[in-house]
């Protein structure tokens, strides 16, 4: 997905079709002493797919059946053709809301959507993983086999344990929704922040919100947007009620306000940043010939989640971080993203993903696209780090595993806390020799 990392050049890429395939791959690389990685969607923030070794690709096991109460998909699965398959049948299996990131890397990870609040996050619906070990053995884990690998791979992140091939879900069912988005001008934006930050996470769990804060241009002179947008999932007048106690707390009038009723493939399309696309075009371009979505030139981000308000003064600094150090050709975004709900009501050991008490995740990132200017790069990093050490003034210290962040220093509390013990464990149980290995593998 991101070009920065182009400029690695694998000693081979292989494309499996199936789990021989893939067990096939990891005897070559084990025999030849050639370290490998996996790669399903490419999505990883942090370059953690590719590598000097080998690519075992994925991307090629992409089968999905919906069978009843059980989604069958392949790890190269991407979330688009999850949702165009599951919709069919008028389910969904709780993801996320980029369309090409794919299930390999997701699922393994967390999994955040329009459906964390009201169904709880990917891994709380991930009823079986298959996937083959370091020895080159393929195993189905759930509750009653292997559980503690079950455990691990609901949060311990991809790259990890073995290679997934195939996941099992149970999906919930959708119906239409409530696709809300209100602006308000930058100067509200502490009241509103504030506003959201005491609202978002106490809502019913029919409520999914985010706010975008958002600068096309960061160099210097325009004023940042200000969005909070979601959907709601319940009956529309009572989620257009919650919106309205928005609005008073806030105690300023959006300057736009919208709230309608669409179906739901139409709204994830929307929020896919796909209005209008095919499923087949909702994909990179190379995925198929009908492909639209053009790869990032130059993406780099980093936040963590909150679990307590911040206050006003916390509010300011952090918002003021966005137009912080101008730089021309690169736009900045600080997203924040309400948690709580259904995700929470699940104690934090009842699976390897340990992020149940955050109110909500706040993130910066700075992308440059298509074109990246000359110090740019230097120029994002710089300002993120700046960016993210006033975040670090008022965050939980936890971070999201599936946003890799390779500059993060206590990456292996940050992921995953409590869990950690456990996770190391499971690794050395099924992974002694660390086959799979990365710079922030457990
Ligand atoms: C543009 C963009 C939008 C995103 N939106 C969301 C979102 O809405 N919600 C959300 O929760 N997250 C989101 N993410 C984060 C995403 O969940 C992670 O980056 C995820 O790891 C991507 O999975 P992938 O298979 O696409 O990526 P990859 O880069 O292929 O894999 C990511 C990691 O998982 C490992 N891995 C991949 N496949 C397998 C496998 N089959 N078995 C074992 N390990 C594997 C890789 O080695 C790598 O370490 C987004 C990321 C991007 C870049």
């Amino acid at each position: 997905m991101l070009k920065q990392f182009d400029d690695i050049r694998p000693r081979a890429v292989v494309r499996c079709r199936s789990a021989e395939d893939v067990a096939e791959a990891v005897g070559f690389a084990r025999s030849h002493g050639i370290r490998c990685v996996v790669r399903s969607g490419g999505h990883s923030f942090a370059g953690y797919s590719t590598g000097a070794g080998m690519v075992i690709d994925v991307s090629g096991l992409h089968r999905i059946e919906v069978a009843g109460d059980v989604v069958r998909a392949g790890a190269g699965a991407q979330l688009v053709d999850l949702y165009d398959a599951t919709l069919r049948h008028s389910l969904a299996v709780p993801t996320g809301w980029c369309p090409t990131v794919a299930l390999g890397g997701l699922a393994l990870g967390g999994g955040i959507g329009l459906e964390t609040r009201k169904h709880g996050f990917t891994v709380d619906h991930l009823l079986s993983a298959t996937l083959v070990l370091a020895d080159g053995r393929t195993v189905t884990c759930d509750e009653h086999r292997h559980p503690d690998l079950y455990w691990a791979v609901r949060g311990g992140g991809g790259g990890n344990f073995g290679i997934a091939v195939e996941f099992a879900f149970r999906p919930v069912p959708v119906g239409d929704l409530l696709d809300y988005r209100l602006t308000w001008p930058w100067e509200d934006a502490t009241a509103v922040v504030d506003a959201w930050q005491r609202w978002a996470p106490d809502a019913p769990d029919d409520l999914a919100s985010v706010i975008n804060i958002g600068v096309e241009d960061a160099g210097g002179g325009s004023a940042p947007d200000l969005t909070v947008a979601g959907v709601w999932h319940g009956e529309p007048a009572a989620g257009e009620r919650l919106l309205r106690e928005l609005t008073d707390r806030v105690g300023r009038e959006p300057a736009s306000w919208s709230a309608t009723v669409r179906d739901y493939r139409a709204t994830i399309m929307d929020w896919f940043d796909c209005d209008g696309f095919t499923p087949a075009e909702a994909h990179l371009v190379g995925h198929n010939p009908a492909a639209r979505i053009e790869r990032y030139a130059f993406s780099v981000s980093r936040g963590g989640f909150f679990d307590s308000v911040v206050p006003a003064a916390g509010l300011k600094e952090l918002l003021a971080a966005v137009t912080d150090r101008p730089f021309a050709g690169q736009r900045r975004d600080l997203n924040f993203i309400a948690l709580g709900g259904a995700g929470n009501r699940v104690a934090p050991d009842a699976t390897a993903f340990v992020h149940r008490g955050s109110r909500f995740y706040a993130g910066y990132s700075a992308d440059m696209d298509p074109v990246v200017p000359e110090h740019g790069p230097q120029a994002a990093r710089a300002w993120i780090d700046g960016a993210f050490g006033t975040l670090s003034r008022w965050w939980s210290g936890r971070s999201y595993q599936n946003f890799m962040d390779s500059r993060l220093a206590d990456w292996r509390r940050a992921y995953y806390g409590e869990n950690l013990a456990r996770l190391q464990r499971v690794k050395q149980r099924y992974d002694a020799e660390r086959f799979f290995d990365f710079p922030q593998a457990i």
